[in-house]
């Protein structure tokens, strides 16, 4: 057989390779092989129908918690692959101290592939060590990035109340030494400015996470995308949802999107607490930015090529022939849902993503409707079904 597995007949939407229209994707020894107007069934071990629904890349959180230490962690399987996520980056849960720990209980032990920011603070995300200078050491941050390319993609900064610039410089510092990039959680103080931070200390491909919440000044006092904005995009300056649990703001997003400043990246920053209220799962994420009138290809494009790229990672996110077949089924439910932000506010809407399937690896990890599956009445004895 040519093919292990087909989808067939969905609308695939692969920003990276410009692909929108109805395709079938042929999977062989769980890399793609084929992404064409049509896939006999005949040459092909397994079809399945996916009409009516959306393929396309298996999608990319740049922000998640996925290690312990930081007691809102959650195991990421669970989460990553009922929302069409094959790939998360942990932000900053670990440090250089912490980092193997997590490599040997996480990283190793999930489907889902987890990469990470290893935080500048060498013992990670842990409450008050986080406000430690003397815990910001670039050299061994950059030493531990330089040992395990495979996993670690740049630095992470976040947290940090104090006057100074220490723990933004010290982690773009450790960037500098490990030609990574580094993603900013940042509190303005009025000791260091957000317009300070874009322009005089972030270097083109860092990323600056949570952009829509609160406490970020990225509207003018007229209500406009604030100039320093417009510049630090021209610069090279990422931004990036991190919608968290305080992070995510309809007066400040909807404002923003409505002016063309849409996120270069779209992540959730799950964990515990914004799991629940307010829902910061990456398809509700996603539906949020659809329903504030981004396109379903922007928003496809800022969760699968986009992230790959700001990661620094190019076999990642696109439906490439022999890329890794990590793939997404899914659902564009119309309707009437309401949508919920940090500010304890609602949006209505009127459409939502739903996932049908995920396929990590070339192997199928979410299928709630059985699509793959045979009907009970004809699959014989259950001890004998064949996955
Ligand atoms: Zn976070």
């Amino acid at each position: 057989m040519t093919y292990d597995l087909t989808l067939k007949g969905g609308h695939v939407i692969d920003p990276k390779n410009q692909i929108d229209g109805i395709m079938d994707v042929g999977i062989k020894d769980r890399k793609i092989r084929a992404v064409s107007p049509k896939i006999p069934s005949t040459e092909s071990s397994k079809t399945i129908s996916v009409t009516g629904y959306y393929v396309t890349p298996g999608l990319i959180d740049i922000h998640v918690h996925v290690y312990g230490g930081y007691d809102g962690w959650m195991f990421p399987d669970v989460h990553s692959f009922t929302n069409g996520v094959t790939t998360v980056v942990d932000t900053g849960g670990a440090g250089w101290k912490s980092f193997e720990e997590f490599k040997n209980t996480i990283i190793t032990k999930s489907q889902t592939r987890v990469l990470a920011f290893l935080n500048i603070v060498g013992a990670g995300m842990l409450g008050a060590v986080e406000q430690n200078i003397s815990e910001m050491d670039p050299i061994p941050c950059a030493e531990t990035v330089q040992k395990y390319p495979a996993y670690i993609v740049g630095i992470k900064t976040a947290h940090f109340g104090g006057p100074g610039w220490e723990a933004v410089d010290g982690a773009i510092q450790a960037g500098e030494l490990s030609n990574t990039p580094v993603m900013i959680d940042f509190w303005p103080r009025p000791t260091r400015s957000y317009p300070h931070l874009l322009l005089e200390h972030m270097r083109p491909d860092d990323i600056h996470t949570h952009v829509y919440a609160q406490h970020i000044p990225i509207l003018d006092s007229n209500g406009n995308i604030a100039d320093y904005m417009l510049e630090a995009r021209d610069r090279g300056i990422l931004f990036d949802l991190g919608h968290g649990a305080g992070s995510f703001w309809w007066r400040v997003a909807v404002p923003a999107i409505k002016q063309g400043f849409l996120p270069d990246t779209i992540s959730t920053d799950l964990h515990k607490r914004s799991a629940l209220l307010p829902n910061a799962n990456m398809l509700t994420t996603m539906s949020k930015c659809l329903n504030m009138g981004m396109s379903l290809k922007d928003v496809l494009m800022r969760s699968t090529a986009k992230p790959a790229q700001a990661i620094h990672r190019p076999k990642l996110g696109h439906l490439d022939i022999n890329a890794e077949a990590d793939i997404a089924v899914l659902d564009l439910q119309k309707g009437n849902f309401g949508f919920v932000d940090s500010g304890h506010a609602r949006l209505q809407g009127n459409q939502k993503l739903q996932c049908i399937m995920t396929i990590r690896n070339g192997q199928i990890v979410w299928d709630p409707n059985g699509l793959s599956w045979p009907n009970w009445e004809t699959a014989g004895e259950y001890t004998t079904i064949n996955q």
